[in-house]
């Protein structure tokens, strides 16, 4: 039986990876708050629904992919949410970014309903949802992770099941302590060469080859070299990101020390009106701070 799939949030990621899904021969029950979200997944044969509760009825397995904790609460668990329209036997998977502590409670309200839920963020950016080579880290019970596999795997290529409910968000919380304080460190090093006169350009093309590579410095240290700060990863949901982990440290009474630096850069640019920009306007701040440009 081919299971009947609801998606929820087609944004900059939810859109490719419904698309994504529907091109497996999936079919894709679709709720989008900004109906015009939705055109172009209508016209590959997606069902629109008014609500996340018409979503809920009508699928197997309902994917959300909102921007954050609080997003996710209402989609799932508001008066027209997923809940109120879902069958018992039926499997939540939700792919945006949000607390760990929120999706544990949430999963635990399911299971009352005989709801499975997994936690399931991504990484790998817009190219990555487009590609469907996602990176996900799967938290939640290992039988409704086996149901959901072969939709991982038309949305991902690394695809992890890293413990409990909950660890998913961990993993990601992880992943984002990294690739906050990558953004930040392209932006200091792009920025340093050409104030050492040197071209950025040709110093990116150097450090992809060693030790200092990555897929930051191969996509943002790009979009900060075009000057190109088209979303991509909206500077707001970074700065979301690293509250949510600033938020978790604090829960387990860590001091951590790059995240808090990289953070404040974020806020600043956020404070600039950069928050729907992408994120590599983490650079824009360092330039302003500096008074060169790096094109
Ligand atoms: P986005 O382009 O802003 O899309 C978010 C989508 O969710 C939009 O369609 C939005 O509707 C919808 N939405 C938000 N709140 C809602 C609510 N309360 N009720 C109904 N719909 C709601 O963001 P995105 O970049 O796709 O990111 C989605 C999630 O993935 C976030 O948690 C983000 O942190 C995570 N993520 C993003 C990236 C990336 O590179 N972009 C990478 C990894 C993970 P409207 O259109 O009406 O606003």
């Amino acid at each position: 039986m081919v299971e009947r799939i609801g998606f929820v949030g087609p944004g900059i990621m939810g859109r490719p990876m419904a698309l994504n899904l529907l091109q497996a021969g999936y079919p894709v029950w679709v709720y989008a708050r900004t109906p015009a979200r939705a055109v172009s997944l209508a016209e590959r044969g997606a069902s629109l629904c008014p609500t996340p509760r018409d979503v809920g009825r009508a699928a197997d397995i309902v994917i959300t992919m909102v921007s954050d904790t609080s997003d996710v609460e209402e989609v799932l668990l508001g008066d027209d949410g997923v809940i109120a329209g879902m069958q018992e036997g039926g499997l939540v998977v939700d792919m945006s970014t949000i607390a760990p502590a929120a999706t544990r409670r949430m999963a635990k309200r399911f299971a009352e309903q005989q709801i499975a839920m997994l936690d399931a963020p991504v990484s790998g950016g817009d190219v990555g949802a487009r590609a469907g080579t996602l990176s996900i880290m799967v938290g939640g019970d290992a039988d409704a992770y086996r149901r959901m596999l072969p939709l991982f795997e038309v949305m991902g290529s690394s695809i992890v099941h890293v413990g409990e409910s909950g660890a998913g968000q961990v993993a990601k919380v992880c992943n984002q302590l990294v690739v906050a304080a990558n953004i930040a460190a392209s932006a200091d090093a792009l920025l340093f060469a050409k104030a050492a006169g040197v071209d950025p350009a040709k110093v990116r093309e150097a450090l992809l080859g060693g030790f200092a590579a990555s897929k930051v410095l191969e996509v943002h240290g790009q979009r900060m070299l075009d000057r190109n700060f088209e979303p991509g990863f909206k500077l707001k949901l970074h700065q979301k990101d690293l509250r949510i982990a600033l938020e978790a440290i604090a829960d387990h009474g860590l001091e951590l020390r790059c995240v808090e630096a990289v953070a404040a850069g974020i806020q600043e640019g956020v404070e600039a009106g950069w928050g729907e920009h992408d994120t590599s306007s983490v650079l824009r701040v360092l330039e302003g701070h500096n008074g060169i440009e790096l094109a």
